[in-house]
């Protein structure tokens, strides 16, 4: 037996990102160590996962992650992948909203910001305004004072006027999150807006103040630019999981169903079938917050409580590929965001093929459609011909489509993405808390401090050393049992 035996539940890429760093965290510790995923599906990865069907490929969750996180990169590296990174190309820097029944491009400068028609003269008035509206008092006290956290729509509101949240914060809170924006907490969902405000006293000064920073630096600003890789996003699991499985200290087990995870006489045990039971020293659950809400229900009813107040939006994806010759838009761009106000079914369309070469066969277009999300879940009802038919009757008057699509496939995520919303940030503090009272027990994963690819992997690096330091440490024993919940664990 090794000296310390660790599970990890669920191998998506937190999962998997968090095995990788926890097995180099080992070796640098001298630490020997067995670590087991029991993954419950017939493969990992998760979202993250690509779709040959025929000469097209699809994503079935994300399209790719900024170079803006080096841990991203790091793991990258460490799989011997980054000589398949693929950049997007330079045409994604045009992104249109659908304003008024019509495609706007986002203007990438203030310049071209100011003679857009993307807003009329009197929201873009109010939006200078922003300068003089004072800094808030009560900002970054969202974890401990929850009647202060604010909607991402109201911070628009506040700061830049309503006309501009409903066009432009609304529509991209619906892109990152299938979100609304009306319900997402500023706080969890974008820490750093409340970061700016803080630090400069509003976005503008903090605009002004990081441009003349830069100025005095060579690198390229903090935003970053979309990659993927040949053959996709599964080229990342398919390298992770070859790195995993080369291990002889990595067990990897597919079709694991775990019915929950206990603590006795000093060990973790995960219940369940397809597995075998074993003690552990210590158990990192990476599966989504519901998952774990159910695992941990016998343990400790109140953590389980509270994981499984973190809603989930519906997301389907419905890819349509067309020859190019029958779309009379040039596709050079991103994609689309569609405002609620604009009362569409669609959320957004991604102009797939322009942004990543190989996922369309010559002479065609691959475009990803997404509908549903956390303010319209109800089109998840409809079947998969009347999605793809929603689709199209959206899209066709948008882009001049004409004929039928060479290719329609619609991919279903019942619980796409976690929501984080108001009252999130005490509710993780809460959750945290009562983790930290079961040495031993660690939660990661996009439920919890953000929902990209790169949140996954940061959050893996630093978890990994967190729990070879336990390890090495012995801290995983549990020294006192858990009272029962008080208010103020909440
Ligand atoms: C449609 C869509 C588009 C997206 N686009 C982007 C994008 O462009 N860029 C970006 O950065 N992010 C994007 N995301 C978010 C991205 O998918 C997540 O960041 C990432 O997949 C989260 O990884 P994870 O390991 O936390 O969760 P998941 O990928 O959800 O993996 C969770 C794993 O847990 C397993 N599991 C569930 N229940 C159990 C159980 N009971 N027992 C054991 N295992 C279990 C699942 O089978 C799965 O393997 C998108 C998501 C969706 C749905």
């Amino acid at each position: 037996m090794p000296d310390k035996n660790v599970a990890i539940i669920a191998g998506g890429i937190a999962g998997l990102a968090t095995a990788s760093n926890l097995l180099d965290e080992a070796d640098s510790r001298n630490l020997d160590i067995r670590v087991t995923i029991l993954e419950k599906d017939h493969a990992p990865g998760g979202n993250l996962r690509t779709l040959a069907e025929g000469p097209w490929q699809l994503e079935w969750g994300p399209n790719g992650f900024l170079d803006n996180e080096p841990a991203t990169l790091r793991l990258v590296e460490k799989l011997g992948i980054t000589g398949r990174l693929q950049r997007s190309s330079d045409v994604t820097r045009h992104r249109f909203l659908l304003v008024n029944g019509r495609l706007v491009e986002i203007p990438t400068s203030p310049g071209a910001f100011v003679t857009s028609a993307l807003l009329p003269a009197r929201a873009k008035l109010r939006m200078a305004g922003e300068l003089l509206i004072p800094r808030r008092k009560d900002l970054g006290l969202a974890a401990d004072r929850p009647e202060t956290d604010e909607t991402v729509f109201e911070f628009g509101c506040r700061r830049l006027g309503r006309e501009f949240a409903e066009v432009m914060l609304d529509p991209m809170v619906k892109g990152i999150f299938g979100g609304d924006a009306r319900q997402l907490s500023l706080a969890a969902a974008f820490p750093r807006m409340v970061e700016l405000e803080q630090q400069y006293g509003g976005l503008f000064r903090a605009m002004i103040a990081l441009a003349r920073q830069r100025k005095n630096k060579t690198d390229a600003g903090p935003s970053g630019v979309l990659h993927s890789f040949t053959g996709g996003m599964q080229t990342l699991v398919s390298a992770a999981v070859a790195r995993l499985e080369q291990d002889p200290r990595c067990h990897l087990v597919c079709g694991a169903a775990i019915g929950s995870v206990a603590y006795r006489e000093g060990s973790w045990f995960i219940e369940g079938s397809g597995f075998d039971p074993e003690p552990y020293d210590a158990v990192i659950n990476a599966a989504p917050a519901h998952a774990a809400s159910g695992q941990l229900q016998a343990l400790d009813p109140d953590l389980a409580g509270l994981l499984a107040e973190i809603p989930f939006a519906p997301m389907a994806v419905i890819a349509l590929g067309f020859e190019q010759q029958r779309i009379q838009h040039d596709l050079q761009g991103f994609g689309l965001l569609i405002p609620t106000r604009e009362k569409r079914d669609l959320l957004g369309a991604l102009w797939t093929s322009s942004i990543f070469p190989g996922r369309a066969p010559e002479g065609m277009a691959l475009i990803r459609c997404m509908a549903g999300g956390a303010a319209n879940p109800q089109v998840m009802a409809l079947e998969d011909g009347e999605l793809v038919n929603l689709a199209l009757a959206e899209l066709r008057p948008l882009l001049g489509i004409q004929g039928p699509p060479a290719l329609a496939r619609v991919i279903r995520h019942p619980r796409a993405i976690a929501q984080y919303t108001r009252g999130h940030p005490a509710r993780l503090k809460a959750i945290f808390a009562r983790c930290a009272a079961r040495p031993g027990l660690y939660l990661t994963g996009s439920s919890y401090a953000g929902i990209s690819v790169n949140s996954c992997c940061k959050e893996a690096e630093t978890l990994a050393a967190r729990v070879a330091d336990d390890l090495a440490a012995g801290r995983e024993e549990v020294a006192t049992p858990l009272a029962s919940t008080t208010e103020e664990d909440r």
